[in-house]
């Protein structure tokens, strides 16, 4: 199955059973696994064997599924997590502990701003935002010589800037760090951002990978390109013995393909437990099964939907990288050559007043804080997440209180169109 493509991947990847076996993944409802001798279970223990022993560390209905998101993603090993918050806190809290430096782009999710800049600085780990339309000049003066890894998302949420990944990618290996990419927005169906330098990729399967508003998720996954060892005085957690473990060294014992990956599982999901739920990965897989389908006509979507804002009179400003005026359209033609993703925001004249009886009107689109669902669903920020924010602050941030994210589904084009239309005469 390695060598299949992509739209193959999604359907197969991950689990391949064995004759008489289900069809399905079988969901292991089980927090824990039986043996014979204690000697064979405390193999497992010293990370001496591989097998299962309880659910908080690994369980197979998860491992299938997380083979299959390394499998799309090009990488050598992943692992599910309970949402996206925990996938990127665990991903940087497995390269930077207390004293350490983080670079990040400062056009990122919300909740992950929040996470490095508040939360992980309270662990002692400070951070340096860089705007994702640096210079390499300036992009060169945020490291420090305790940085340990740069993190960016490919399409950022919610101010959908594009990331120029090969540059972010050559400024961290110049100072001989990995690159950490969130893909969440462009899923593996529309960039794999391994193929442009990253080291490690996270998802919140929450958005398009699940794809039906159904579980909350995450998955972190690892390209296995990156060589702990030729920096091993910056990654003393991989290079050096984990006395937890009777002493293994991660990047000795598992390699560069598997020492990420068994760190973050055999560390830190033993000591911070948030697995993903086996029943919610065997959901998670059946969004997979369609992921490559799903993302054409979500994107198909988006792109019908910002040419018709683009157009309309009430309508100040659209951004949205699939239209040719768009400031990263650039970007995406070399990142997204097939699509970004549903997503399109939108400035209305008349404010904060014009947005609210705008999305009132709406009937086949929902208010809803969600993004990348099969149903079209809509935010004014203003008035929901932001609505502490005068108008002033609004625009200082970025966020201008007329601002609405509709994030397209996948019902027909013309009917979210005239969707849109109708609430639109209502302003
Ligand atoms: C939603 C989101 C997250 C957080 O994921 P949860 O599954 O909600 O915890 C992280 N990154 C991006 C880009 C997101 O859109």
């Amino acid at each position: 199955m390695q060598n299949c493509d992509l739209d193959t991947l999604c359907v197969q990847g991950g689990y391949t059973p064995g004759n008489g076996e289900p069809r399905q993944i079988p969901i292991v409802q089980s927090t824990t696994f039986k043996y014979e001798t204690g000697e064979d279970m405390g193999k497992l223990f010293d990370l001496e064997a591989s097998g299962y022993f309880y659910t908080r560390l690994q369980n197979p209905t998860n491992d299938a599924v997380a083979a299959k998101i390394a499998a799309l993603e090009g990488g050598t090993a992943a692992m599910l997590t309970s949402s996206g918050q925990a996938a990127n806190f665990f991903a940087l809290f497995n390269l930077a502990g207390c004293g350490d430096h983080i670079v990040a782009s400062s056009s990122i999710y919300g909740g992950t701003f929040n996470l490095i800049s508040v939360t992980m600085a309270r662990m002692g780990i400070e951070v340096t935002f860089v705007s994702p339309d640096c210079t390499d000049a300036e992009l060169d003066a945020a490291f420090r010589e305790n940085t340990k890894c740069v993190f960016g998302e490919t399409i950022a949420n919610p101010a959908l800037t594009v990331l120029d990944i090969e540059q972010f990618a050559r400024a961290a290996h110049a100072h001989g760090v990995p690159l950490i990419v969130d893909n969440t927005f462009a899923t593996p169906v529309n960039c794999r951002p391994f193929e442009w330098g990253a080291d490690i990729v996270t998802h919140s399967t929450t958005k398009y990978m699940d794809g039906h508003g159904a579980a909350v998720g995450g998955a972190i996954v690892d390209s296995g390109r990156f060589d702990w060892m030729a920096h091993a005085e910056k990654f003393p957690g991989l290079c050096t013995p984990d006395e937890s473990y009777h002493g293994i060294t991660y990047a000795e014992k598992f390699g560069q393909a598997g020492a990420f990956i068994t760190k973050c599982t055999a560390q830190l999901m033993r000591d911070f437990g948030s697995i993903q739920s086996p029943q919610h990965a065997f959901y998670l897989n059946l969004g997979l099964e369609s992921l490559h389908v799903r993302m054409a006509r979500h994107c198909e979507n988006g792109q019908a939907v910002a040419e018709f804002l683009q157009s309309h009179p009430k309508v100040k400003h659209v951004s949205y990288c699939g239209l040719p005026g768009d400031p990263y359209h650039a970007r995406a033609q070399k990142y997204l050559p097939h699509g970004s993703c549903g997503v399109v925001s939108f400035e209305l004249r008349g404010g904060r007043e014009a947005a609210s009886r705008f999305l009132n009107s709406l009937r086949l689109a929902a208010i809803e804080t969600h993004v990348a669902d099969a149903r079209t669903c809509c935010l004014n920020p203003a008035s929901t997440t932001h609505r502490q924010m005068t108008d002033a602050q609004l625009a200082a941030a970025g966020v201008p209180a007329g601002l609405v994210r509709v994030s397209c589904g996948l019902e027909s084009a013309a009917d979210l169109i005239a969707d849109l239309s109708q609430a639109l005469e209502k302003v």
